[in-house]
């Protein structure tokens, strides 16, 4: 068949290789250049989501975790496992316990990943790996591993696979009509946060509407040692601080949007960035050492029609010859991808 995939985000040009697998003419079709949007904002994780475990979504850890570790056999120069540590103060935040079963059960489900287990860090060898945590009523740290990507890097080689594979790679290139692919056999829409522009064109209610959630990220330059899940101060968010390209990565933020185009990180959320990680590092971070921010806007399902849409982590809906893709992970965008396949293939 001609399939024609709309954005060349993760989620389409993983698409478009499984499509092209199976020997489909496929063209992808972006409005500007390949990964430009949420793809590239990411916080650079190829992870399972230890966090996803306090709702019971166990199912999808699982499979994120296997996803993880095909990508680190697929592409082993753009991604490599991460140690990330949790530091557990006396009184504040998640009890002790609570995380120690958390990576426990993180360990379980990674059975057969190949990845180290968990272990406990004691404070004094924790003092010596990261004296720049603050020390008052440190306990110690649960570490556990994922996985870091260059997502840049690591999507523009997945559009290099499609296309050497034989899909059709068109650029700069917006869909504003779908009757603009009326020669095609088949559309796929991986607009990502945009989704809904090109399901609004056609009749029904959508069976999925999206939440638009921005999340910010600051690069501060400054080495950092190792990688920290850290609990915001007073919330039960947590954020990360991750060693990335010899500087440190910081983020995420959470902002909900009434429309899916990226405003940029705002100085309200460079300020909760900035007090979450103070509250943990000493000497802290000064605005001088930001050497940039960065955001993307999550294309999140929220439930409609169907209630348990509102936990799921990506959905289709086909209508006429178009499918419709919604919301999705950078990690799970190649079992997305097969999963998509049928409903496109329909
Ligand atoms: C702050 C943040 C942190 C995240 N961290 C992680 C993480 O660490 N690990 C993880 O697994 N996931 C993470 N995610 C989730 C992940 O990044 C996204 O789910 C994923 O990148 C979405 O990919 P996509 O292809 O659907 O969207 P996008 O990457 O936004 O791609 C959609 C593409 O469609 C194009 N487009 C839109 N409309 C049109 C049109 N009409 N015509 C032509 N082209 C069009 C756009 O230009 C864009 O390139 C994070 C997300 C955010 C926002």
């Amino acid at each position: 068949m001609r399939i024609a995939v709309v954005g060349a985000g993760i989620i389409g040009a993983c698409t478009a290789l499984a499509l092209a697998r199976r020997g489909h003419a496929v063209k992808l079709i972006e409005r500007g250049q390949p990964m430009q949007e949420t793809s590239s904002a990411s916080s650079k994780l190829l992870h399972g989501g230890l966090r996803y475990l306090e709702t019971g979504h166990f199912g999808l850890v699982r499979k994120s975790l296997l996803a993880r570790r095909a990508w680190l056999e697929q592409a082993p120069h753009l991604c490599h496992p991460l140690e990330l540590m949790i530091p557990i103060y006396r009184g504040q935040g998640r009890p002790k316990w609570m995380l120690g079963a958390g990576v426990r059960l993180y360990d379980w489900l990674s059975t057969g990943s190949g990845f180290p287990e968990s272990r406990w860090i004691p404070a004094a060898e924790l003092k010596s790996i990261r004296p720049d945590l603050k020390q008052e009523g440190l306990l110690g740290a649960y570490a556990y591993h994922d996985a870091q990507m260059d997502d840049l890097a690591l999507g523009e080689w997945v559009v290099r696979q499609a296309t050497e594979l034989g899909v059709e790679l068109e650029t700069d290139r917006e869909i504003h009509q779908l009757e603009e692919l009326d020669e095609f056999d088949r559309i796929v829409n991986a607009c990502g946060p945009w989704a809904m522009n090109l399901r609004s064109q056609q009749p029904g209610t959508p069976a999925y509407r999206l939440d638009w959630v921005r999340g910010s990220h600051l690069i501060i330059d400054r080495l950092c040692p190792t990688a920290l899940f850290l609990q915001v101060p007073d919330e039960k968010r947590i954020f990360f601080v991750l060693p990335y390209k010899k500087k440190m990565l910081v983020g995420t933020t959470e902002i909900r949007q009434e429309c899916p185009d990226n405003a940029g990180a705002n100085e309200k959320e460079i300020d909760y960035l900035l007090r979450a990680i103070n509250a943990c590092l000493s000497p802290g971070v000064s605005r001088a050492e930001i050497a940039e921010s960065f955001s993307g806007v999550r294309p999140l399902i929220k439930g409609n029609q169907n209630a348990s849409a509102a936990s799921r982590e990506w959905a289709f809906e086909r209508v006429g010859k178009v499918t419709h893709i919604y919301g999705g992970k950078w990690t799970t965008a190649q079992i997305q991808a097969e999963e998509s396949v049928k409903w496109i293939l329909q």
